[in-house]
């Protein structure tokens, strides 16, 4: 059976709103959220239940038909893009089937945007605690591919170490049901955790039990600003070591914020940008004023000792907001720049980041004299969002760039992709930094599952 003859008998089936080739419908599925390249697929299904994932995905296995996965589209490595694939779209599997404020538990499908997530959990008096910049696009099941981490993993992990159950469509069409909310259950191989970042390459996630966690009464945020990283690690370990309570550790260079404040709505936190910025969360479960005090002394000490130059605390829920606006504008900060560039999302042991980005700068400048150097991320988990910036005119060579960067990153003991994935756009550097037996029980496994490569076969190797 061929896509054409696919797509009359799933129309015949499921009806025009589940299936279409108007290219008006398929061209916000088909180009990436910044614009880097466009997409093409015979036509887009978008299921409603797990049973017609399941019948989709058996008849595209019956018959040899590949199919790319996408939620949100908001996935930065290329992964949810079709190139002639069938596209599946889970747009339409968008219910939150239960809250379990007892079991701490929320029971969601792969379409539900996470910033519902969060409203559920609020509505509960619980905590769904997975943030980043995104949350209004991306989905339960893009997140779970490619296990997304965002600004608290410092304090609750990344997205499998929030999930309990899952439920998912295997290549074949089998569904697997394993929608539990236990917390201890050792029963065989935990089929979970290789569904989670597995970047869709073995099953269709259909729906996942999500942890909640207690909900704090509020949160204190401060930006502090710094001469160096190394100060900002100091100052990371003195707020790690005085406060059970730090929930997020941002930091940013000076070129990341110049970029970023002459977009509308930004203000700058101090009056002259700092080499390097810190912006710092604090959850709160007890009284305000004493948490205030508590973050006030941290501050106080390190500036007196010398590791750090000003802070600022937030005194207003609003000038908390305008600290996180000014962290989550910096992507879009970084695409009005305009010059050639390239970027990396990489982590290193915590201790190693201001080593990191000391040798990142000199190969940069190496590399590309004049080039800048766009640094900022979670620091507090060690993952560092590095961007190089062709110097006006000059001669820019990306690749070697990024075997610099990334040679660097294996040096450290560190990881080539910290929270994005792999997807298509990291392919080779997956494949030449991965243990080489690792990448060999990763394609055994693929082939046992999905032996016909049906669910996103561009993706991984
Ligand atoms: C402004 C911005 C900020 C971001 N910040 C962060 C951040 O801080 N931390 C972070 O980790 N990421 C971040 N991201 C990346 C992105 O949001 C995440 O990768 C997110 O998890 C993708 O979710 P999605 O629903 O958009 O998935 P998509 O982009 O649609 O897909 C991503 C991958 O998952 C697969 N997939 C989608 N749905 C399913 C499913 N149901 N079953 C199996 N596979 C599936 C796709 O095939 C693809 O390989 C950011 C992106 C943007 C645009």
């Amino acid at each position: 059976m061929s896509a054409d003859d696919l797509f009359r008998t799933l129309l015949e089936r499921w009806g025009p709103s589940k299936v279409t080739m108007d290219q008006g419908r398929l061209a916000p599925h088909l180009e990436e959220w910044r614009g880097r390249s466009v997409g093409h697929a015979p036509f887009l299904a978008e299921p409603a239940s797990t049973e017609e994932v399941s019948e989709l995905v058996g008849l595209c296995a019956e018959h040899g038909v590949p199919i790319t996965l996408q939620g949100g589209n908001t996935g930065l490595v290329l992964g949810q893009q079709p190139k002639g694939e069938i596209l599946l779209s889970t747009r339409r599997m968008d219910r939150i089937r239960s809250v379990d404020a007892a079991a701490d538990a929320v029971i969601a499908e792969s379409g539900v945007v996470l910033a519902r997530i969060q409203e559920a959990a609020e509505a509960a008096q619980r905590l769904f605690p997975l943030s980043l910049g995104s949350q209004g696009s991306a989905t339960i099941g893009g997140l779970l591919s490619t296990n997304a981490g965002g600004v608290h993993v410092l304090r609750y992990g990344m997205m499998r170490d929030l999930t309990l159950g899952i439920e998912a469509v295997l290549p074949d069409g089998r569904i697997v049901r394993d929608l539990n909310s236990l917390r201890k259950n050792n029963t065989g191989y935990d089929l979970k955790s290789l569904l989670i970042g597995a970047e869709g390459t073995l099953g269709v996630i259909t729906a996942a039990t999500l942890r909640l966690f207690p909900k704090p009464s509020g949160r204190t945020v401060a930006m502090a600003a710094l001469n160096t990283p190394d100060d900002a690690i100091a100052l990371l370990q003195r707020a790690k070591a005085r406060s059970n309570a730090l929930s997020a550790f941002e930091l940013m260079n000076e070129t990341s914020i110049r970029y970023t404040l002459p977009l509308p709505g930004i203000r700058a936190p101090f009056s002259t940008t700092p080499p390097w910025t810190a912006l710092l969360e604090f959850e709160r479960f007890g009284d305000e004023q004493d948490q205030l005090s508590e973050i006030e002394d941290i501050l106080a000490a390190s500036v007196e000792s010398g590791v750090i130059l000003d802070a600022v605390v937030a005194q207003t829920l609003e000038a908390a907001a305008a600290f996180w606006r000014l962290r989550e504008t910096l992507p879009a900060g970084h695409r009005s720049v305009g010059r050639p560039s390239v970027n990396h999302d990489v982590s290193t042991p915590v201790s190693r980041v201001p080593e990191f980005m000391r040798r990142a700068g000199i190969l940069i400048q190496t590399l590309s004299p004049g080039a800048e150097m766009i640094a900022f991320g979670h620091a507090g988990d060690g993952n560092t969002h590095l961007t190089a910036i062709a110097a006006e005119g000059a001669s820019f060579d990306k690749a070697a760039i990024s075997t610099a960067i990334h040679d660097l990153v294996a040096d450290l003991g560190g990881s080539i992709s910290a929270e994005h994935g792999i997807g298509v756009s990291r392919k080779d550097d997956f494949l030449r930094y991965k243990d080489p037996t690792a990448v060999a029980v990763m394609r055994s496994i693929k082939a046992a599952l999905d032996p016909k490569g049906i669910l996103n076969p561009r993706v991984l190797f």
